[in-house]
């Protein structure tokens, strides 16, 4: 897989909404929480979050949090998923979070205009790409009780 460098331009249209190994590293996390990086990010994740925002109805959640003179990536997993979908919810949040804002360093040196897409359309390619992690790294078995999950929340594609 190729890893496009933050100013590498001709690259960034491709970019946008490919893997990089975050399934690979989402894959590979050990614990509840904690920070990785990706896309020039600090990712903070937690897996078994009980912020009183999330629900069945928001079951999971991204935003930018301030860090002295920078801004990390915060992505929260609400505890009442599943634990075998948590990770697959992680992976959307993260993906729609890196493709709407883009590669960190398009954010802070060029603006949020040169990686920005909308958050409703960054969420549609990110379920896409979500469904395809579940597919690879979930058995049969889970896939259909993760479907069935999905189906049954009480609004369609809020996370
Ligand atoms: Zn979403």
């Amino acid at each position: 897989m190729t890893e496009a460098r933050p100013n590498d331009t001709a690259q960034e249209s491709s970019h946008e909404w490919h893997d990089d190994g975050l399934a690979d590293v989402v894959t590979a996390l050990e614990h509840e929480g904690g920070v990785f990086h990706y896309r020039g990010w600090a990712i903070r994740y937690d897996l078994a979050a009980d912020n009183p925002e999330l629900s069945d109805s928001i079951p999971g959640e991204f935003g930018l949090v301030s860090i002295k003179d920078r801004y990390d990536i915060v992505v929260r997993v609400w505890q009442g998923v599943p634990e075998t979908f948590r990770k697959a919810v992680l992976y959307h949040e993260i993906q729609e979070a890196t493709i709407a804002l883009g590669d960190a360093d398009d954010y802070f040196i060029g603006g949020p205009q040169r990686g920005f897409m909308d958050k409703e359309d960054a969420h549609i390619i990110a379920e896409r790409l979500h469904w395809d992690y579940a597919r690879q790294h979930l058995s049969s078995e889970e896939f259909v009780a993760f479907q069935s999950w999905d189906a049954q929340l009480p609004r369609d594609g809020v996370y």
